[in-house]
């Protein structure tokens, strides 16, 4: 059998994005041991049911006790307590890597807890659904999909390349890059849309009950996908705004005077203007579909 990556895994927060890595381990390095960490007992209930954890703990200091490798994967606002817990329980010489969505902040929060001779690898895989909770997760989810790593400038490159290897077991395409860049590449591809996507929908729920029924009832027309968007976990969203919020609060000021141009354009009639927008964008959607993105 392969040499597995690491001996003993911790995964800390077994939701979608834990569980999803938790199969990929499960799939291609069995004989790896894994931990699972979650606060509630039916989280941990699930995860013994689903089999895809060797031990489960809702103690996250016992569940990085030997680890090799633990992997944060819980919503960002977690972070800053979860290293204060695992910090004095860490093995010499344990990766710490994570997987949340905004990296300056998730650097802020666990860089200063770690003890010396802990390496921290910021990570984040670019894939996922709306749906949340260790019953979502599915190995798949990561393949032919980006993993952006954000190693610290006075980083282990040992540690970089062992986490590049994980992801790589997961079928991932993994790139580095300054944390400030990542957030920045990010507000534009998945924060900025989903602020989008929930104003709108939250827009017609403030609509009058005989309009919100015909929202419903015709949502094909373009609605529709903005719901399934706007259905992403309240918890992970809230947190992505308020750590990257400079980089989002930048962007929405692009976006608004965006706005405001094409509604220029069709309060004055414009057809050329709209025309030569939606062409443009029409060429990106087909870029992203050459690139097998979609
Ligand atoms: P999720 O399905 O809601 O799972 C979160 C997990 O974290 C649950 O097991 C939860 O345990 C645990 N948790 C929550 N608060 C905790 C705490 N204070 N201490 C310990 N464990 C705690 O979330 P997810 O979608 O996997 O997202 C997890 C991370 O991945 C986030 O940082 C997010 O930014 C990042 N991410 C998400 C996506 C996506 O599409 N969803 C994509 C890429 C990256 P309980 O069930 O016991 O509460």
């Amino acid at each position: 059998m392969q040499q597995p990556l690491f001996d003993r895994i911790a995964i800390i927060g077994i939701g979608l994005i834990g569980s999803s890595l938790a199969r990929v381990i499960r799939r291609d390095n069995p004989a790896t041991h894994i931990t699972a960490c979650a606060r509630r007992a039916e989280t941990l209930d699930a995860v013994r049911r689903l089999d895809i954890a060797d031990a489960t703990t809702d103690d996250p200091a016992e569940a990085v006790a030997d680890a090799d490798l633990v992997v944060l994967a819980t919503p960002l606002s977690a972070y800053a307590e979860v290293a204060a817990r695992i910090a004095p329980a860490l093995k010499p010489g344990a990766i710490v890597t994570d997987v949340g969505s905004v990296k300056e902040q998730a650097i802020a929060d666990l860089r200063p807890a770690l003890p010396p001779g802990v390496h921290l690898v910021p990570g984040h895989p670019v894939a996922g659904t709306e749906h949340s909770g260790p019953e979502a997760g599915f190995a798949e989810m990561f393949a032919d999909r980006w993993c952006i790593l954000t190693p610290l400038d006075d980083g282990d490159p040992e540690a970089v390349a062992k986490v590049t290897a994980l992801w790589r077991l997961a079928r991932m395409k993994v790139v580095t890059m300054p944390a400030e860049h990542h957030d920045k590449v990010l507000a534009v591809t998945s924060h900025l849309p989903h602020l989008i996507a929930y104003t709108i929908v939250g827009t017609a729920t403030e609509l009058g009950q005989d309009l919100q029924s015909e929202v419903i009832a015709f949502s094909a027309g373009g609605f529709r996908d903005f719901t399934r968007i706007a259905a992403s976990d309240p918890v992970m969203w809230r947190d992505i705004f308020l750590a990257n919020s400079d980089a989002v609060l930048e962007l929405l000021q692009r976006f608004s005077e965006d706005l405001t141009a094409l509604q220029r354009a069709i309060r004055r009639g414009d057809g050329e203007t709209l025309h030569g927008w939606f062409t443009r964008t029409r060429a990106i959607r087909r870029s992203i579909i050459e690139a097998k993105q979609a």
